[in-house]
């Protein structure tokens, strides 16, 4: 079996491939520009990737609207997501808020960019 992932252990976001065997053990890492991101594909061939959602508070409501929407861009591996969505819910944001704004993107020292889903307080 072939899976792809995105290296989120720096801004250079290498493709890699990891191939495992019928057991789900590693056989090969394919791609990667560094043994940091390939060892990053080992230790999360087995584990559930998923992108984060979650919102954010603002700084001062607009409107009635007190919190921004956001997601992380690349899918994270599932026993970080705690610490992610943790780390999230420390910040604050100052609108205006544009959809695509970069909020965080260096969260538990990993790349794990995280960008506004809807514009708040732009128009
Ligand atoms: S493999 Fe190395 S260079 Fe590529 S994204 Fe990961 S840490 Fe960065």
């Amino acid at each position: 079996m072939r899976r792809q992932c995105k290296c989120i252990m720096c801004p250079v976001g290498c493709e890699i491939e990891i191939v495992l065997d019928d057991s789900g053990n590693v056989v090969e890492v394919i791609g990667g520009l560094c043994e940091r991101g390939r060892n990053f594909a080992k230790e999360t061939a087995g584990q559930n990737m998923q992108i984060v959602t979650t919102t954010i508070k603002l700084a001062k409501p607009v409107g009635e609207v007190r919190v921004v929407p956001v997601k992380t861009l690349t899918p994270v591996p599932v026993s970080q997501m705690k610490e992610v969505v943790s780390y999230l819910k420390t910040l604050v944001v100052q609108p205006p808020v544009k959809v695509g704004d970069v909020i965080a993107d260096n969260i538990g020292g990993k790349y794990i960019i995280v960008v506004a889903t809807r514009s708040v307080g732009t128009s």
